[in-house]
C-alpha cells in the first residue's frame, strides 16, 4: 500500500509547557514512516499518570503533547503495514514497544530501549490529546476492534485493563488463593476484576472512597478494608486466619502501601507492584516482614504491557462480557474540554474515576 502523499495539515493538541503548566496548541500532524500508522481518535481516557508527568515526575517537557490512553480509526498507514488499514477501527497501547528491540526479544517489550523505553507516548513523543496520532511498528501495536466492542468499552484495554490485568497476573494467584489489592483507583479495581477472572478464592480490596469501594465489589472484591478505620495489615490477618495473604498487588505507588503489601504477604507468596512511584527518593522494604531478607516472598513490577496479541485478548475478554469497564466512567468531556477533564483527573473532585474524552 502506497503512502498518501502529504500537504502539511494543522491539528488542534493539548500539551504540557514545563512543569505544572498545561494548554492547547497547534501543531502539524504526524506523518507516517514505512511502518507506522496514523490514528484519527475517537475516544480517549485522562489517566493519574498524566498528572504525574505534569508535576514533574519524568522530568521537564516542553510543547508535549499529554494523553496515552484512545482508540480511533487509521487514517493513514506506512507502505510495509500488513494488518491495519484506513478505517479500521483500532486500539493502541500506551506502551508502543519497539518489537525488534533486545528488551522485546527477551520477554519484556515494555522495557525497549531502556528502562521504560516503551512508553514513548506522551513521554518521549507526541502523545494521544491531539487530532491525529503516530503510532510506531503499526502491525506490533494496533489491533482491531470486534463489532461487539464500542469504542468506549474499547479505550480501557489500553492501560487500565492491561495493567491492572498484570497486576493480578504477576500476583501468581493460587487457584482459591487469598489476594490483597492495595487501592481501588481504575488500575487497582481492574487488579481486582483480573483476580477474580484468575480464580483468586478470597480477594481483599483497600480503599476508603465509598463509590471506588462500591465498584471493588462489583468487579469481585470480598472484603473491602477502610484504611481510615483500620490497620489494613491487622485487618488482613484478621481476615486470613493471622495466615497473610498469598498475592498482593500494589496498585497506588507509595512507599507505605508498599510496606504494608510486604507485610501482609505470608512467607513465599507474590508482591506484585504497578503502581507508580511519582514522589521521593526511596521505596522501603520493611525488614521484618521481608523475614530479613529470608522469606522468599517475590516483588515484581511490571509497566503496562502493550502489543497487538495482548490487545487482542484484552478485546476477546469484553467481546464475551467477562468485565465491563465503562463502570469506571464517571464524566464525559469533548476533546476541546480535556483541559476541565485533566483539572478534575488532578484535583480528584466530584467522585472522579476516569474521565472519557470524545474526539467527535
Ligand atoms: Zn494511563
Amino acid at each position: 500500500m502506497a503512502t498518501a502523499r502529504h500537504t502539511v495539515r494543522r491539528m488542534k493538541a493539548f500539551v504540557m509547557n514545563g512543569i505544572g503548566e498545561v494548554g492547547f496548541t497547534e501543531k502539524e500532524q504526524p506523518q507516517a514512516g514505512p511502518n507506522d500508522a496514523i490514528l484519527k481518535p475517537t475516544k480517549g481516557l485522562v489517566c493519574t499518570s498524566d498528572v504525574h508527568t505534569v508535576h514533574g515526575a519524568i522530568g521537564e517537557r516542553e510543547n508535549l503533547t499529554l494523553g496515552h490512553e484512545v482508540v480511533g480509526v487509521v487514517d493513514e498507514v506506512g507502505a510495509e503495514v500488513e494488518h491495519v488499514q484506513p478505517g479500521d477501527r483500532v486500539a493502541v497501547g500506551a506502551i508502543t514497544p519497539d518489537w525488534s528491540s533486545e528488551a522485546a526479544q527477551r520477554g519484556f517489550p515494555s522495557q525497549s530501549n531502556g528502562a521504560l523505553g516503551g512508553w514513548k507516548f506522551a513521554n518521549v513523543k507526541d502523545g494521544v490529546f491531539q487530532e491525529r496520532v503516530h503510532v510506531n511498528d503499526a502491525d506490533g501495536n494496533l489491533a482491531k476492534i470486534p463489532e461487539a466492542v464500542s469504542d468506549e468499552e474499547a479505550v480501557y484495554i489500553t492501560d487500565m485493563m492491561t495493567t491492572g490485568f498484570a497486576g493480578a497476573e504477576h500476583a501468581e494467584i493460587p487457584l482459591g488463593g487469598t489476594v490483597a489489592v492495595f487501592a481501588q483507583g481504575p488500575v487497582g479495581l481492574m487488579a481486582t476484576a483480573g483476580a477474580k477472572l484468575r480464580g483468586a478464592g478470597e480477594i481483599i480490596a483497600i480503599e476508603s472512597v465509598p463509590e471506588r469501594q462500591k465498584l471493588s465489589k462489583n468487579y469481585g472484591a470480598d472484603h473491602v478494608i477502610d484504611y481510615q478505620d483500620d490497620d489494613p495489615v491487622e485487618k488482613i490477618h484478621e481476615v486470613t486466619d493471622d495466615e497473610g495473604v498469598d498475592s498482593s498487588i500494589e496498585a497506588l505507588g507509595t512507599s507505605q502501601t508498599f510496606e504494608q503489601c510486604v507485610q501482609a504477604t505470608k512467607p513465599g507468596g507474590t508482591i506484585s507492584n504497578v503502581g507508580y512511584h511519582g514522589e521521593g527518593e526511596h521505596v522501603n522494604l520493611p525488614r521484618e516482614a521481608w523475614g530479613v531478607g529470608m522469606a522468599e516472598k517475590t516483588i515484581r513490577t511490571t509497566l503496562c504491557p502493550g502489543g497487538r496479541v495482548r490487545l487482542e485478548r484484552m478485546l476477546r475478554i469484553l467481546e464475551n462480557d467477562g468485565v465491563d469497564p465503562t463502570l469506571m466512567t464517571t464524566h464525559t468531556f469533548p476533546f476541546d474540554q480535556v483541559d476541565e477533564a485533566f483539572a478534575l483527573m488532578e484535583n480528584k473532585e466530584d467522585g472522579v474515576i476516569k474521565p472519557l474524552i470524545e474526539f467527535e
